[in-house]
């Protein structure tokens, strides 16, 4: 039995020969002499032949086959050679294992005459390199159909031959629509064909173009890409193809866009915002310079603005400002600029003023323009503007100084009552540089501990005995030394400062209680002033009973000082703070009372346990009969109230005997002691005794 060289499965397969259908006529026999020639070309072949007698036995084999099958010819010689040859000069592939890897072959038979009878010469090739080669082109080809980007090849005139599925989908064409066609139908407007440009370019240079075209879809829209075309050279050199990679920017282009709008204009108002106002007024300024023209720079505020938003809420507040806008708008020239500086700041940029009067006229119809009530979402609100202006080249010659000076004059428009335009003059500047001062000083006065509080007795007129002292801020300039709070708090509140500061107040009161409680202090409530700002921007309900809790103390040895305006404003944030507050059992004063315009039922509907009668109408009492009035009225409507009436500012003992004698509860004054560090304090209070009243 001879052994079989090929490695197929035991499968039964015919092996047919050449010869049973003979298409290809055998080769000659050769002669005699010729033989040896013969024998050197086969040995030295590199391409393996087999000789299979009709019997399917290998009668000769070549060393190159021999090699293939990874043995000699002597040992190949008489084995079965087993491998279905297929159709005659059809070429076959095989596999064969030699040493693990598989090597394929491709293998074609042909009929041949051997040693009298009829045999098949086979032919085996090596094709191993090529299949490798084949399964890469494969996978190169299905990478191209599954890339995120569209691929186009084109050939050399620039028709496409193939396109991937993603370019189909950028599109929006069927793959027939395009395959065949010139790559110049993608294209936008047929005039303008920059990939014709491309090619000519890469045909020249053989380098890779790369752009971004506009082109149009199947159904008209267009959309940009970034395109990068390559040339492809075949084996001879020769250019053959271009392959196109296309990747749609439209979206990315579409977000740059927004970006630049979003940078540049204000969403709420569509106006230009603060940077795109300073470019404009340094062109205007520059334009000016060589025209020897002036500018006019305005800046306005809306003096209520905060409390439209903090009463009728944001959408309103949002609202007013696009109304606002519009009103403006239909005073300004077109060649004027309208811009959002923040909040409710606007810029107005006037250009080509010949004379300032021009200028007045513009600012005075702005001003007079909200002497009308805005509709806004279908109610009336009454708001007014003030302005401020200043003027390129009369005032300086800076952009940015020109901006703060017009800001500068809208404040002194706003000091001086609102509802009015002021023009900038240098005297202003002082006055505002100070408040400015003050504003970037006092951001530091609690982190460096220049703040502190004073204590002022309140004393009970009916014992003799101090019940209470009202805790008063001080600061320690380090420069100015004690600063009043009548100059910085006002500044505090509307540069929101207040807030920090309003915190380290609730917390360094109540270290202070803990503090006198500890060194045996008679029990006394402490009073301290609140801003409405506070009210409304903190919880000042969490704040100031976890500050309690923190110091082990009671409600009740506080009470807070609001005054008449934040009662009125009533709804919404103060009214809840308010109501938490007092269930809680903190009490409420109302502080300055007299000097505001509450109405009694103002008063009722606030759950405040006192009323502090404002100093300057006891300090009238023994001067004005007015004042004498006030206070009595002041005191009688208090203890109608149920509520516990405090006089400040009591001065002298004929005041303190006046308010006895109405029966006013407590009074706090100088008479009594002025506020006093907190040591003094203690000492104060652990030395008094009440004289004769
Ligand atoms: P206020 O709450 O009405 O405080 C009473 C003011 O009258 C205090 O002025 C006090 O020193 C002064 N005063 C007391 N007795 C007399 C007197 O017999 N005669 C005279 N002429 N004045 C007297 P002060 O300390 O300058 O505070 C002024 C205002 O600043 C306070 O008025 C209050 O509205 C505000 N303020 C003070 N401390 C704070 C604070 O901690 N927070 C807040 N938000 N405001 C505060
Ligand atoms: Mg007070
Ligand atoms: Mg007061």
């Amino acid at each position: 039995m001879s052994s079989r060289i090929a490695s197929v499965p035991p499968r039964r397969v015919k092996v047919f020969s050449p010869w049973d259908r003979l298409l290809v006529p055998p080769l000659e026999r050769p002669a005699q002499d010729d033989q040896s020639l013969y024998k050197r070309i086969i040995e030295g072949s590199r391409e393996g032949l087999v000789v299979v007698d009709a019997d399917g036995h290998i009668v000769f084999c070549n060393r190159a086959a021999a090699t293939f099958f990874g043995s000699t010819p002597d040992d190949l010689c008489g084995r079965e050679f087993g491998f279905p040859y297929a159709d005659l000069g059809e070429p076959a592939s095989i596999e064969i294992f030699t040493g693990g890897q598989p090597t394929f072959m491709e293998m074609i038979a042909a009929p041949i005459f051997w040693r009298d009878g009829e045999a098949t010469i086979v032919h085996l090739r090596d094709v191993t390199r090529w299949r490798e080669a084949e399964a890469q082109l494969g996978m190169q080809a299905k990478a191209l159909e599954a890339a995120a980007n569209g691929i186009l090849i084109t050939n050399r005139d620039g028709m496409i031959s193939w396109a991937n599925p993603a370019f189909i989908k950028m599109a929006g064409f069927d793959v027939e629509d395009v395959i065949g066609k010139s790559a110049t139908m993608l294209k936008a407007d047929a005039g303008d064909d920059p990939l014709s440009d491309a090619v000519a370019h890469l045909t020249a240079m053989n380098e890779t173009w790369k752009g971004r075209v506009v082109n149009r879809r199947k159904d008209g829209s267009l959309y940009t890409a970034e395109q990068t075309t390559t040339p492809i050279r075949d084996a001879t050199g020769r250019l053959s193809h271009f392959v196109t990679v296309l990747e749609d920017i439209s979206d990315r282009l579409k977000a740059e866009d927004e970006l630049v709008r979003l940078s540049e204009y204000d969403v709420l108002t569509g106006l230009p915002n603060r940077s795109v106002f300073m470019d404009r007024l340094k062109l205007a300024i520059d334009r000016a310079a060589r025209a020897d023209a002036s500018v006019a720079v305005m800046v306005m505020d809306l003096d209520n603005f905060k409390s439209v938003n903090n009463t009728l809420g944001h959408d309103v507040g949002d609202a007013l400002l696009r109304a606002v806008t519009q009103r403006v708008q239909k005073i300004t020239r077109t060649t004027d600029t309208l811009a959002r500086l923040g909040g409710d700041d606007f810029g107005i940029l006037l250009e080509d003023v010949t004379d300032m009067a021009a200028a007045s006229r513009t600012v005075r119809s702005i001003v007079n323009a909200f002497h009308k009530p805005v509709e806004v979402n279908g109610q009336s609100i009454e708001v007014t503007v003030s302005v401020g202006i200043a003027a390129y080249p009369q005032d300086d010659t800076d952009p940015l100084a020109l901006l703060r000076e017009a800001e500068l004059a809208m404040y002194q428009a706003k000091s001086e009552g609102r509802d009015a335009f002021r023009y900038f003059d240098k005297e202003m500047d002082a006055d505002i540089r100070r408040r400015v001062k003050i504003e970037a000083d006092l951001r530091h006065a609690v982190d460096q501990n220049q703040l502190w509080l004073a204590y002022q007795p309140q004393l009970d007129l009916a014992t003799g005995k101090i019940v209470g002292a009202e805790a008063l801020i001080r600061w320690n300039h380090p420069e100015r030394g004690l600063v009043s709070p009548g100059e910085f708090i006002p500044i505090a509140e509307t540069s929101g400062l207040i807030l920090p500061i309003g915190d380290w107040i609730i917390e360094e009161i109540c270290r202070q209680r803990q503090i006198w409680q500890a060194l045996g202090l008679p029990e006394m409530r402490l009073g301290f002033n609140v801003s409405g700002v506070q009210f409304r921007q903190r919880n000042l309900f969490e704040q100031v009973t976890s500050a309690l809790q923190r110091s082990g103390l009671s409600p009740s040895s506080l009470d807070i000082e609001i005054t008449e305006s934040v009662a009125m404003e009533g709804a919404g944030r103060v009214q809840e703070n308010v109501d938490r507050l007092t269930a809680a059992g903190v009490a409420m004063s109302m502080d300055d009372f007299g000097t505001g315009y509450s109405s009694l039922s103002n008063l009722q509907a606030f759950p405040i346990s006192r009323l502090k009668v404002d100093g300057s109408f006891v300090r009238g009492i023994g001067r004005t009969k007015d004042d004498e009035k006030i206070v009595e009225a002041v005191v009688r409507l208090g203890q109608s109230l149920g509520l516990t009436v405090v006089a400040e500012g009591v001065e002298t003992i004929e005041q303190l005997r006046f308010l006895k004698e109405r029966a006013c509860d407590e009074i706090q004054g100088y008479w009594l002691s002025k506020p006093l560090p907190p040591t003094e304090f203690r000492r104060f209070v652990e030395s008094f005794t009440c004289p004769d009243l």
